[in-house]
């Protein structure tokens, strides 16, 4: 077990980081943030900061030098570095995680192995390969760079061959997969948490909203069936099984009208759908994987009460400051990034309620989310 006042090392210093470090310095323990821009969101809360790019060797043992136990915020962190860091560091969740989420192609196979479903797609090198594939997927469908997305970023969704001119640019990234589109009636999700020792938790199943591939809206509980949750609960255990979690997975799913779920994306770290834990919960995404990675016992997690968690994106920071005073149930996060650039995710909102339909209007009605 990793004692407060131990040193925990965090690879990535976005908001999931500082969230983390937030979390962890509850317990007493030090933070050092890896990250290459100077005073970046984490460095901002954290104990001290080794200004580097992820894949620096020398930073990455700098770190490992320092710090009792390492973790990571997001994926697209440099596998074979990481790898190398699990010989002279403590990095319970290991390198393999990493190695299958960060490439979509290895994801779709783990979670296929794993014995769950996910949507029809071929492996797409080139436009050949795309000609192909499309013949046999059909449209709507969506092309993704394996590597390296986000945000709906190295995404094109394909509905006829004229769309076919702007594919080059992701194929010229790497190989794609091309997927088919899933009329799908609700996005949800499902957090899962395992510590060292293999104790297991699951946070609820929520429900997702994204405007233009980017997380809107997050509506904790999920507004579906009972049946559907405990499926997804399921799934996201087979597939934290396959990969041998330590530490926190977030499993994104598509619901279709007849109850069909398939996974769409995995990522081996909190997520923006957990965000609302952090009010509406016995224990937080973040608190929970902290546990996790100091290996103590993981607490029971229970919805204290139901949530609706809004993104504020660049573009809706100013409205946002200008509604503090008239909202007192808002729970304000905002990231300490610089720039409030267009569609970047700066903070969010979160509101505990038992009305979920009257929140959802008061926060439509805010007009801080008007585009
Ligand atoms: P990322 O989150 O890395 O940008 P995702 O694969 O999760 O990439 O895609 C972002 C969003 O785009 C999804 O949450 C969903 O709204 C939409 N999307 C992606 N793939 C599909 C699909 N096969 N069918 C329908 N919608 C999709
Ligand atoms: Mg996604």
């Amino acid at each position: 077990m990793i004692k407060p006042g131990s040193t925990i090392g965090i690879i990535g210093g976005g908001q999931l980081g500082r969230m983390m470090a937030l979390a962890a310095k509850e317990a007493g323990f030090r933070i050092i943030v890896l990250d290459p821009v100077p005073d970046c969101p984490c460095a901002q809360v954290a104990d001290g900061q080794i200004t580097a790019p992820y894949d620096d060797e020398a930073a990455l043992r700098a770190l490992g030098e320092r710090c009792d136990v390492l973790t990571y915020e997001f994926e697209n962190i440099d596998y074979k570095t990481l790898k190398k860091a699990t010989g002279f560091a403590h990095v319970p969740q290991g390198a393999e995680l990493i190695r299958i989420t960060q490439n979509r192609i290895f994801e779709k196979e783990a979670v296929a192995k794993a014995g769950v479903r996910v949507a029809p797609y071929r492996v797409v090198e080139n436009a050949a390969d795309l000609k192909e594939a499309v013949a046999e997927i059909g449209y709507p469908c969506i092309l993704k760079t394996a590597r390296g997305g986000y945000d709906g970023k190295g995404q094109i969704t394909l509905r006829h061959e004229g769309d076919f001119n702007e594919t080059d640019p992701l194929l010229a990234h790497g190989a794609c997969v091309l997927e088919k589109m899933i009329p799908f009636t609700k996005e949800l999700s499902v957090i899962i948490t395992r510590n060292e020792a293999g104790e297991t938790s699951l946070f609820p199943v929520v429900e997702n909203i994204h405007h233009n591939h980017i997380l809107h809206q997050t509506i904790a509980p999920a507004r579906v069936e009972n049946t559907v949750k405990k499926e997804a609960e399921q799934l996201a255990l087979k597939v934290a099984e396959q990969l041998h979690l330590t530490g926190t997975l977030a499993v994104e799913m598509f619901l279709e009208a007849d109850g069909t779920l398939y996974v769409n994306e995995l990522a081996p770290r909190p997520h923006n759908s957990g965000h609302y834990s952090i009010e509406a919960c016995s224990i937080s995404q973040f608190g929970q994987h902290i546990r996790a990675i100091c290996n103590w016992p993981l607490r029971k997690v229970e919805l204290l009460k139901p949530a609706v968690m809004v993104n504020l994106l660049g573009q809706h920071v100013e409205r946002a400051l200008t509604q503090i005073p008239y909202q007192p149930e808002w729970s304000v996060h905002l990231y300490g990034k610089k720039e409030a650039k267009f569609q970047r995710k700066m903070g969010h909102v979160t509101v505990l309620t038992e009305e979920i339909e009257e929140t959802l209007l008061s926060l439509e009605q805010s007009g801080v989310w008007q585009d």
